[in-house]
């Protein structure tokens, strides 16, 4: 798939005559339809979310999901009486993904047109093409990595530090602390690199230039010495989040250009593109360097901007960048560097990069 926009990253789910043969108020005893239990595990394994869309008994839909073995597989469950396109749209506002992400799947064609009234953007299946969805290259996404296997529990956990988060009164940055956030920012290898290039796929939201740079052209910039490909990963007290972030930086002698900063939608609360800038804005006082940043605007990556401005970039023009202008569409941001204290709500582990700054 070439258009990231278009690869489905969570499917929402009808239970009866869907999921399962026959309606649960009818028929406590429903079987799973021949079959998806494999698909299930097959879109898991490839990290494509799962939710559910039901019109049933809250506690009798899932006693029966877990009895049938599934219910572990499913995020989010919306079981209830309302609209599926409420349910399909809180599914997608706690995921925090676009709609054009979603995907939806039931026997009714009324509940398909319901949702797609409401919300376009998501895709609707009729239920006999679930066997099939597994095929479709929108649910085929190019890199499969250790985290996308693990993409369900991340996000499970996300959910239970959310609801810790909400129960927690005191300023969200004494919050963050109790977290134990540990964010390490390191060159990336091998197997990074294959995460690094899922990341440019999924981070719509926070990639700052909206180009994708395939798996080779990063391996060959690794090798480069003008070059600083970096990776970013965060754990904490609930455990790993995986790779969250990527820099794609070129050192030039008196300035420093920042080609791509993209960072996972799931920690944009955390704060870590804040943390990152400052780190990279304090790495290049240290350099002695200026630095610059490519910016094009899509219609997801508003945070990314707001990002940048916080941690001082500005339209400024400068010696500096000035005989290598930027591409037609991007913006190119410009930061005159001052020494950046270390973030308190985390603990950073980065390497020195660049030349060290002469006394
Ligand atoms: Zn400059």
């Amino acid at each position: 798939m070439d258009d990231k926009q278009t690869l489905v990253k969570c499917l929402v789910w009808d239970l009866d005559e869907t999921l399962w043969r026959g309606t649960l108020v009818e028929d406590g005893n429903v079987r799973l339809a021949d079959g998806i239990t494999a698909v299930i595990e097959e879109l898991d394994s490839r990290g494509v979310l799962q939710a559910v869309a039901s019109k049933n008994d809250h506690d009798l839909a899932w006693t029966r999901l877990v009895e049938l073995g599934v219910a572990d597989y499913f995020v989010l469950p919306q079981i209830g009486w309302g609209r599926k396109s409420d349910s399909v749209r809180r599914i997608a506002e706690r995921l925090n993904f676009a709609p054009g992400t979603i995907a939806f799947i039931d026997d009714q064609p009324a509940e398909r047109a319901e949702v797609a009234f409401h919300l376009p953007e998501v895709r609707c299946y009729p239920a006999d093409q679930a066997l099939a969805l597994p095929g479709l290259p929108e649910f085929s996404p190019r890199a499969v990595t250790v985290d996308s296997r693990r993409r369900r529990q991340l996000y499970q956990a996300n959910f239970q530090r959310e609801s810790e988060r909400e129960s927690f009164a005191g300023p969200d940055e004494e919050f963050l602390r109790t977290l134990g956030l540990e964010l390490r920012v390191g060159r990336a290898d091998d197997e990074e690199l294959s995460r690094v290039e899922e990341l440019t796929l999924r981070t719509s939201q926070m990639n700052a230039t909206g180009v994708h740079y395939p798996d080779a052209v990063l391996r060959e910039l690794c090798a480069d010495p003008a070059h600083e490909v970096l990776v970013a990963t965060l754990t904490d007290r609930f455990g790993p989040h995986g790779a969250i972030g990527v820099l794609l930086l070129e050192t030039r002698p008196d300035h420093w250009h920042l080609k791509l900063l993209a960072t996972s939608c799931r920690v944009v609360s955390f704060g870590v593109g804040t943390v990152v800038l400052n780190w990279l804005v304090d790495q290049a006082f240290r350099a002695g360097v200026h630095l610059v940043a490519d910016f094009r605007a899509t219609d997801r990556n508003r945070m990314m901007d707001i990002a940048y401005r916080f941690a001082g970039f500005t339209d400024e023009r400068c010696e500096c960048s000035a005989e290598r202008p930027a591409e037609a569409g991007v913006q190119r941001l410009h930061l005159v560097p001052e020494p950046r204290a270390l973030p308190d709500t985390m603990r950073l582990d980065a390497p020195a990069i660049g030349r060290p700054r002469v006394p």
